[in-house]
């Protein structure tokens, strides 16, 4: 037996663990999307997932968005979180609603290549690698600006956001200052209001840290464990 009779009542418990977190940050609960992150887990098991409810869905891995996407209803919002070779943008720039990993300007060329091909505005978050460790993806908090000044051109992609995976730690309050950091450098962008830049969404937050991430102005969190179980691989 999978774990998949606990989803439910996992995802209810998330939902209130992040109630309680947005309540302490001053915010509401309604304003924090759960995106349930499905990387290795059957399409019975996801589908229990939506049937508590939760209608956004990320996955990491291309092949894997694929293999899925055909067996889950229309309803759902596909998310690409993890690291997005260029190569494979034109597999899923028709399935997903929000890639959350745009860290090149080369991703963004070939985005925009495909989204145009596509007749579609494809909506990206901008990956930054706010701890500065080595086998993390995305660009230096000192280069989001600049970054995003260079990309605001592009007639078929919208910025909506930022993103940012914090280093793992037994204790979540020591990464605390990770989800800070973003939070300060998307609220700065915000206030400046660069054309064709929304700063509507800030994906922070996992199964280990999610609440210290929402306490700190996360409305977008990614979780899987705390949904599916523990996972045999990654
Ligand atoms: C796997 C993954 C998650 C979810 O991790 P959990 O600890 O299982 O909640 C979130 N974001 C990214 C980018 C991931 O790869």
């Amino acid at each position: 037996m999978n774990s998949g009779s606990n989803i439910a009542s996992n995802v209810e418990e998330v939902r209130k663990r992040i109630a309680a977190a947005a309540e302490r940050g001053g915010r509401k609960a309604e304003d924090v999307h759960i995106i349930a992150v499905t990387k290795t887990m059957g399409v019975d098991v996801i589908k229990e997932a939506v049937d508590a409810g939760v209608y956004d869905l990320g996955e990491n891995r291309v092949q894997e968005l694929m293999e899925k996407y055909d067996h889950i209803g229309g309803g759902c919002r596909w998310h690409l979180i993890g690291h997005l070779q260029t190569n494979k943008v034109k597999y899923i720039i028709d399935k997903v609603s929000l890639i959350h990993s745009v860290d090149s300007l080369e991703l963004v060329q070939e985005i925009q290549k495909r989204a145009e091909k596509a007749g579609k505005v494809m909506d990206i978050l901008i990956q930054v690698n706010v701890s500065g460790e080595e086998s993390k993806f995305g660009i230096s908090p000192e280069q989001v600006r600049d970054f995003l000044l260079g990309i605001n051109g592009y007639k078929n992609i919208r910025v909506r956001g930022l993103m940012t995976v914090a280093p793992f730690a037994e204790n979540p309050e020591e990464i605390r200052w990770v989800f800070r950091d973003l939070h300060k450098i998307f609220i700065d962008i915000k206030q400046e209001r660069i054309d064709n830049i929304y700063m509507d969404y800030l994906s922070m937050g996992m199964s280990n840290d999610f609440e210290v991430a929402v306490e700190e102005g996360a409305n977008m969190v990614r979780i899987g464990t705390a949904i599916f179980g523990r996972r045999n691989y990654t």
